[in-house]
């Protein structure tokens, strides 16, 4: 058992430290959502009333936060997380943010003697709250071994993509192809329907075919055609559009860093950007089959 103190408990974050809990550790939560707080604590955790006091004798720290403003507002400065953490504690940073952001943090941690992880996740709020994410870990191989128990408490493939950052780095080119295969299969449904074929015959057509991919699979962008998504609940819950937009743009950024051609992510993070100002952006990331459709059941 070890005290763990966990940071932002948002649509992944509470499912996550749900499964930290059931592991038997001792949660200390912090977000500045109340109602999260209250269903941590519901649970059996521990709510704290700030991310310092969350984190006070803590040996390990969990992030899962928005963006890397949010991240670097957390750890860095000269009263940023990292100040109160003793040295030797083990810190893993799940969010999505910039592989650049991601360095800073490790950089100002390692100073600290902190053990830092990059540790982004891929698998949704599902996978979140079965405790089956992907990790992809960017840091120090040594501090992964240490990290291991925790991780395979909230994941099922944990990968070591690199040093400090590269889990990031996997993380949007991962997202990056991810919006690009909704993209594509929210086209070709709407296109197969407006020439009259039914979503759900469609769709198995296609996921059984050489079209087949995970958003055929797992999260099926046409309403009603897969129970338990977020298109069959009104696109609510799940991975928000803002974020899949912020991912995008993050890959562009890792793009312009190294002259890479990326056509298909700039495309997709402008067709996000549509959605967030049809005033989406709150909405699952698979809303994207409102841009092909005028049917509003779609
Ligand atoms: P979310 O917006 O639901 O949760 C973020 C939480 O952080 C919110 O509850 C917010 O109140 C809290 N927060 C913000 N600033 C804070 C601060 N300073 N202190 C404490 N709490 C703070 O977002 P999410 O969907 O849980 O995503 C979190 C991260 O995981 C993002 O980087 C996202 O890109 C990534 N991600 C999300 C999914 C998904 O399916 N939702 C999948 C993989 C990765």
């Amino acid at each position: 058992m070890s005290r763990i103190a966990f940071i932002g408990l948002g649509n992944m974050g509470l499912p996550m430290a749900l499964n930290l809990l059931k592991a038997g550790h001792q949660v200390t939560g912090f977000d500045l959502v109340a109602a999260s707080l209250e269903q941590l604590a519901a649970a059996g955790g521990v709510a704290a009333t700030s991310a310092q006091q969350a984190a006070q004798g803590a040996e390990v720290v969990v992030s899962m936060l928005p963006a890397s403003s949010h991240v670097e507002g957390l750890y860095l400065g000269s009263d940023g997380l990292l100040q109160h953490l003793a040295a030797g504690t083990l810190v893993l940073e799940c969010s999505t943010i910039a592989p650049d952001s991601a360095r800073k943090v490790h950089a100002a941690a390692s100073e600290r003697g902190i053990e830092l992880l990059d540790a982004p996740v891929s698998g949704g709020t599902a996978g979140a709250a079965a405790g089956t994410l992907t990790f992809m870990v960017g840091g120090d191989a040594k501090h992964l071994e240490r990290a291991k128990p925790f991780l395979q408490q909230m994941g099922k493939n944990i990968f070591h993509a690199g040093p400090d950052g590269a889990g990031q780095v996997a993380k949007v080119c991962n997202n990056q192809l991810l919006a690009v295969h909704m993209l594509g299969t929210a086209e070709a449904l709407a296109l197969g329907v407006a020439n009259g074929l039914d979503a759900s015959v469609l769709s198995e057509i296609m996921r059984q075919s050489s079209g087949g991919n995970w958003s055929l699979e797992k999260y099926n962008p046409w309403p009603g055609v897969m129970e338990g998504v977020p298109a069959s609940r009104g696109y609510s819950g799940g991975f928000m559009a803002q974020l899949m937009s912020k991912d995008l743009g993050l890959a562009q950024q890792a793009a312009q860093s190294v002259n890479a051609s990326t056509p298909m992510g700039s495309l997709a993070l402008a067709l996000y950007r549509q959605l967030l100002l049809q005033g989406k952006g709150q909405l699952d990331f698979s809303v994207v089959q409102q841009l092909f459709t005028a049917d509003k059941s779609a």
